[in-house]
């Protein structure tokens, strides 16, 4: 099973964790699992500490960060802790490098500098070595000294080795209100944006911060691209995304995450799973394979809340009757819509599959374990998470799904 995510959350435990566990009941702990201890004790201090001496070397680098630090002084640790798990095992050691290596790259869209990686290492070495205290041991430092130099090192190296533009500026030539929650974002950027169709772009919008966001169309030499947005309610960005994009309006476009694709030589057939707007790499795929005669069979199931929230549905039917390897199945979790939503549903046409109702984890597992297809599952945590165990459950292998959730 393969988690593609790799921006700033850590792709979970590099250590097997009921191995760790095990070994911590019954004998003494060992460096690494004091090290641990010691990273979840004070965290919240921690981070903050570590923070406040990089930003007194460094006080331009202030502004790289958001004004509240609180969340991402959180997952900064979860880094780390995901890191000091994966030093020296074979098995995750890889996977944290490359992770380490991307976060890298993704962080040259705020300038980060060799001197600022310098400094950080400087800051996280003292802080670190100052609070552990009497609890220093050989191989604890050991341990700190891979830490400080796998954060810093790898990250810097990752982001060396990236000679394209660290973002490519892009305006807003439409903005479509599908629904109330939803909004289609047409841009022309000024150069063709580096991705792979199912890839997402690291996207700062005219509200300042940093979010991920797929293109629903393949990448091409015109540099046009397109993104479905939904809102999450309360969320910063998303809404005000939805509500308020203007034409002219002028975004960034950072590096691309992610390994979400279809190996059309690999062969086998491919499921795909998609709830919301995770239907937009799923759409870029589907349109990048249209380009060619021949394609593994597809068989997608697109779901919502609601019948009429399938805002991309005309578009995926469309492409079912032009393209006969692909078959797309609706599904809503409500029959009907809210009063708000109607008309919606007149994306609806006689000949399509028709709608099913109920989570997409219900729906697409009542037809089986689909042991022979290679699966993409892509939404909310929530969804991601009931689908993925749903269907390991149904008899599904795991190293045939491949994941990114929202
Ligand atoms: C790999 C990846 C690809 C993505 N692609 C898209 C895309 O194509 N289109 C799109 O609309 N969004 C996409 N997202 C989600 C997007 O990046 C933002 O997380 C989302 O828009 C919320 O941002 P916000 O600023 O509105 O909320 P925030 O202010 O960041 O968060 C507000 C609250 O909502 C919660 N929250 C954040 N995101 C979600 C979520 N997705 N579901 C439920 N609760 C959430 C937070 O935990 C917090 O409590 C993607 C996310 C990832 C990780």
């Amino acid at each position: 099973m393969q988690r593609t995510q790799a921006g700033w959350t850590p792709p979970g435990p590099g250590r097997d964790a009921d191995r760790e566990r095990g070994r911590m009941a019954t004998a003494e702990p060992s460096p690494r699992q004091q090290f641990l201890a010691f990273l979840h004790e004070d965290a919240d201090t921690l981070s903050a500490e570590i923070f406040a001496r990089f930003f007194a070397y460094r006080p331009a680098a202030r502004a790289m960060f958001p004004a509240n630090m609180v969340e991402h002084r959180a997952v900064f640790m979860d880094v780390l802790v995901y890191v000091v798990r994966s030093i020296d095992d074979p098995d995750a050691e890889p996977a944290m490098m490359a992770f380490l290596s991307q976060l890298g790259r993704d962080h040259r869209k705020f300038g980060a500098t060799t001197e600022d990686y310098s400094a950080f290492r400087k800051s996280m070495a003292m802080v670190i070595s100052q609070r552990l205290g009497h609890r220093r041991t050989p191989e604890v430092d050991k341990l700190l000294l891979l830490l400080v130099r796998a954060t810093t090192e790898l990250m810097n190296a990752g982001a060396a080795k990236d000679t394209g533009p660290a973002f490519v500026e892009a305006t807003v030539v439409e903005h479509i209100r599908a629904t109330r929650d939803h909004a289609v974002i047409r841009l022309q950027a000024d150069a063709p944006v580096p991705y792979r169709a199912g890839q997402y772009l690291s996207v700062r919008t005219t509200l300042g911060s940093w979010r991920y966001f797929s293109p629903t169309i393949p990448p091409n030499p015109g540099g046009q691209i397109e993104f479905l947005v939904r809102t999450v309610p309360g969320g910063d960005v998303s809404g005000p995304v939805v509500a308020g994009t203007r034409v002219g309006d002028r975004w960034r476009l950072g590096a691309a995450h992610g390994s979400m694709q279809v190996d059309r030589d690999a062969g086998g057939d491919v499921l795909m799973v998609a709830g919301g707007s995770g239907v937009a790499p799923m759409r870029s795929i589907i349109v990048d394979m249209a380009r060619f005669g021949e394609n593994p069979r597809v068989h997608l199931f697109y779901g919502a809340r609601h019948p009429g929230d399938l805002t991309e549905l005309p578009t995926l039917w469309r492409l079912s009757i032009t393209n006969p390897w692909l078959t797309v199945v609706p599904v809503s979790e409500e029959a009907e819509d809210p009063w708000w939503l109607a008309g919606a549903d007149n994306r609806y046409e006689p000949g399509m599959h028709s709608r099913q109702t109920g989570t997409l984890a219900d729906v697409v597992t009542s037809y089986g374990a689909w042991s022979d297809r290679r699966v993409l599952v892509c939404g909310s945590p929530k969804m991601v998470e009931a689908t993925v165990d749903r269907l390991l459950a149904a008899g599904t292998p795991p190293g045939n799904i491949a994941f990114d959730p929202y």
